[in-house]
């Protein structure tokens, strides 16, 4: 294929990626979105390929490479649970970053490309940044994968010393750098490049695991943003004007989400990037008094309750995603809504384990999307409700975050149910959340509990209001 048409093959694709962005920021439209963003990686694949002359193995070796990426992505898109979707975009993330090391690799040992001078510095310092970048993407990911996986501890880790550890890990990396620089031959560049890899590695695992439970939605997507960098210092180095495009689509929106979600958790951008964020409380949290006790509600008093009511806000948690309660919860929203009684879901910014996946389980629900609020948006109508459903939420609804400054979780924006007239809690029994908190909510005056997965119990609901 001519240069021409390669050119404009990667101006159609970087004109469907921003479009697919566009369509993917509203639920009305995501499906188009995600339509796009197909049509435009297809384009993108076939000039590439054609793009390149090579001869029939080098063919038949990227056609065998499809083969095997595309089985091992279908095998996993089937196989995988919507509740373990923020383990897999972290996974995908990691080979992001492998991909970008072993590129860089390849960059820095092809014997094809020389390059003198200036562009020759420039090329290095391509290689060392985008292999540094996709070094702790790599293993920063891999780690945020098992947290999220529960196969590592949500707690931080926090090693004495943690910072100046980090900043000691940064000061080595731009030692190595100016020895990569300087080195006289690829021989010779190789041991600091090594080194420097390692060093990243080890930097990403320590940052990732110095971050703490309920923090963990900030670094998703600060990994989502670090492999768009990766990609993009890959397009620089391979000269793809696309991949630096999509690279950068990719960094920056995923900054943007990572800067939207601390401003919704009310925490330090700078803390994040640092890691060990989430750890700038001084004291322990308080634990709830051993005497106060909970009181549990049924299914005849909660379906009544219901029934008597003028206003229900639904506030869904990750304990819905994981019991898949999401079809029954939105008949019986149907249910109250064809009764007359008014009901509206609260949508908190970081539930469940993925930025936007209880908007995600309620639209394949069927729940209308003009009901669905975020958290700023229904915040100030709890006052005025008769009966709010906490279905499997826990730490976007803990009043500690307000009440007490010492608890890992202070200072995160809630939604602020205690203050309806009646609450009532579907989850399994009195474990805590993602960030490892104890919930007052559970013990105050005007808090039901209704103990049991959320699935069975709203099944049970549903069943008594069909019969009230
Ligand atoms: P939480 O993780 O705080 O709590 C979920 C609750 O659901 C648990 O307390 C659990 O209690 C209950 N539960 C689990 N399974 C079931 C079931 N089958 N039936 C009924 N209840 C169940 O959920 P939230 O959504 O309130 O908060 C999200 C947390 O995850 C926050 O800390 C957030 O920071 C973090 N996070 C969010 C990410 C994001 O991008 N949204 C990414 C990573 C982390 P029990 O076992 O007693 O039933």
């Amino acid at each position: 294929m001519s240069a021409g048409f390669v050119s404009v093959a990667y101006v159609v694709a970087s004109i469907l990626f921003i479009l697919s962005l566009g369509g993917l920021s509203h639920q009305e439209s995501a499906r188009r979105g995600n339509f796009f963003g197909i049509a435009g990686i297809i384009i993108a694949l076939v000039a590439t390929i054609a793009s390149v002359s090579m001869g029939a193995g080098g063919i038949a070796s990227i056609v065998i490479a499809i083969l095997i990426g595309a089985s091992a992505g279908m095998f996993l898109a089937n196989r995988v649970e919507m509740t373990q979707m923020p383990q897999l975009v972290a996974l995908l993330h990691s080979f992001v970053g492998l991909a970008a090391v072993f590129v860089g690799f390849a960059g820095y040992l092809d014997p094809l490309v020389t390059t003198h001078g200036a562009e020759h510095t420039i090329k290095l310092v391509e290689v060392f940044l985008g292999v540094f970048i996709g070094s702790i993407t790599f293993t920063g990911s891999l780690i945020a994968c098992g947290k999220l996986d529960a196969r590592i501890s949500s707690a931080a880790l926090t090693l004495p010393g943690r910072h100046i550890m980090n900043l000691g890990a940064l000061g080595f990396t731009v030692l190595l750098g100016a020895w990569f620089l300087g080195a006289d031959s690829v021989t010779e560049g190789m041991f600091p490049l090594i080194v420097m890899t390692v060093v990243a590695g080890v930097l990403g695992v320590h940052l990732i695991l110095a971050i703490g439970g309920a923090d963990m939605p900030v670094v998703v997507s600060m990994l989502n943003s670090y492999s768009g960098w990766a990609a993009a210092s890959i397009g620089f180095m391979l000269g793809n004007d696309l991949l630096i495009v999509t690279g950068a689509l990719v960094g920056s929106s995923g900054a943007i989400l990572s800067y939207i979600m601390c401003r919704a958790m009310n925490r330090s951008f700078m803390s994040v990037i640092l890691g060990g964020f989430g750890q700038t409380t001084s004291g322990p949290a308080a634990v709830v008094d051993s005497d106060l006790t909970v009181q549990e509600s049924s299914i005849d008093d909660v379906c009544e309750e219901l029934s008597n009511s003028d206003a229900v806000i639904i506030v869904p948690g990750y304990g819905m995603a994981v019991a898949q309660a999401q079809t029954a919860v939105g008949e019986i929203t149907k249910l109250l809504r064809d009764r007359g009684i008014t009901v509206r879901f609260g949508i908190h910014p970081v539930a469940g384990r993925l930025p936007g996946h209880m908007n995600v389980l309620l639209a394949e629900a069927k729940v209308p999307y003009d009901i669905v609020l975020e958290m700023d948006e229904i915040n100030d109508d709890f006052p005025s409700t008769d009966v709010v459903l906490v279905i499997g939420a826990n730490d976007t609804v803990n009043p500690a975050a307000m009440d007490d400054p010492n608890s890992p979780i202070a200072g995160m924006p809630v939604l602020e149910v205690w203050k309806a007239r009646q609450v009532v809690v579907l989850k399994r029994g009195m474990a805590s959340g993602y960030a490892g908190v104890e919930n007052p909510l559970f013990f105050k005056e005007n808090t039901r509990m209704l103990f049991g997965d959320a699935k069975e119990t709203v099944d049970k609901l549903l069943g008594g209001l069909r019969s009230a």
